[in-house]
């Protein structure tokens, strides 16, 4: 028995992921005297990137987001400065490695913060892949293959989602999502952003605040699901902040053109209205 004390089974509930859902659930379920064990693995992203306990928001979501987003708003901060006295001789630029340690760190003390507290709660925390073998039986594989079986009257899923690559050619080898994005060991300098949802936006908005020259390509409309005046307000406001948007395109091949970090890439795209080549990351030309 390795979490309960359930006659038939090992526990009285599973959860089977630890993100934000699944460490809610499993604590409360404990707090009211269950036997729980919450299981939480992440598969590497292509390019590698992993992380720890607190799923999504914690390592490449909302927290790592704002922190980002933070630091474009003291930049902007320094330069407002300027404009109501404050003086400095020294240019201000941003290095992209110290701000990445700093969010690195702060995350880290919140996985270990996470791991602390379920022990506290007397919840198991158990770091593998989960995948049912029966109806009421799991099979864990842990970072080294190594498999145990759990049995438990109750199950959650709470299992969130992984960003999606294109499906096109040099998607996986060449282009990054936002689960590399916040770990990224060097700048990424001059970025398309493929998308327009909320996260989309966000990672072009704060990039754009370090400085970077940023395109979002846009395949129909921004913040698809949201008030629509609301989002175009937001695409406004990002374009005067020298955001570029090339609307209702869909990228259909990456190349790289130049290893490196970032290195170069040349994305060429097709316009959902009419056909289109581009010659470099960015730079694009109708037919
Ligand atoms: C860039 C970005 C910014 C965001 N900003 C915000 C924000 O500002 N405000 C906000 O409210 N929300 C924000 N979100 C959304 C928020 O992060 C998610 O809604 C939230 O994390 C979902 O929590 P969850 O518990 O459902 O899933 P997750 O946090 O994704 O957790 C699921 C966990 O389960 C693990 N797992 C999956 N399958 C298995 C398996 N078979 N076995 C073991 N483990 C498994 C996963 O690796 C993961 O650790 C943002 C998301 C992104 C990507």
């Amino acid at each position: 028995v390795i979490c309960g004390q359930s006659k038939a089974y090992d526990c009285d509930l599973i959860v089977i992921g630890g993100g934000s859902g699944g460490l809610a659930c499993s604590k409360e379920a404990a707090a009211l005297g269950k036997k729980v064990m919450v299981l939480d693995y992440v598969v590497p992203t292509p390019k590698g990137t992993t992380w720890g306990l607190g799923g999504t928001c914690v390592n490449v979501g909302c927290i790592p987001k704002k922190l980002m987003h933070q630091t474009a708003l003291l930049g902007t901060a320094v330069e407002d400065a300027r404009k109501f006295g404050w003086e400095f001789s020294d240019q201000v630029t941003h290095n992209w490695e110290t701000m990445r340690t700093a969010v690195n760190n702060y995350i880290g003390s919140l996985n270990w913060g996470y791991r602390v507290s379920l022990r506290d709660k007397n919840v198991n925390y158990v770091n593998a892949y989960a995948e049912f073998v029966e109806p009421h039986k799991i099979k864990a594989t842990n970072k080294r293959g190594k498999e145990m079986f759990y049995t438990a009257a109750k199950f959650v899923l709470a299992t969130g989602e992984r960003p999606r690559h294109l499906g096109i050619p040099g998607d996986k080898e060449y282009c990054i999502t936002s689960d590399d994005l916040f770990s990224l060991p060097y700048c990424p300098r001059k970025t398309l952003v493929v998308g327009a949802s909320y996260v989309a936006l966000e990672c072009g908005g704060f990039l754009a605040g370090l400085g970077l020259d940023v395109t979002v390509m846009v395949r129909s409309i921004l913040l698809r699901g949201f008030d629509q005046d609301m989002a175009n307000r937001a695409g406004d406001h990002m374009e005067t902040h020298g955001v570029k948007f090339l609307r209702k395109f869909v990228p259909t091949k990456i190349e790289q053109l130049e290893a490196g970090t970032p290195g170069r890439l040349k994305v060429t795209a097709k316009s959902t209205e009419t056909k289109l080549h581009s010659n470099k990351q960015g730079v694009y030309r109708y037919e």
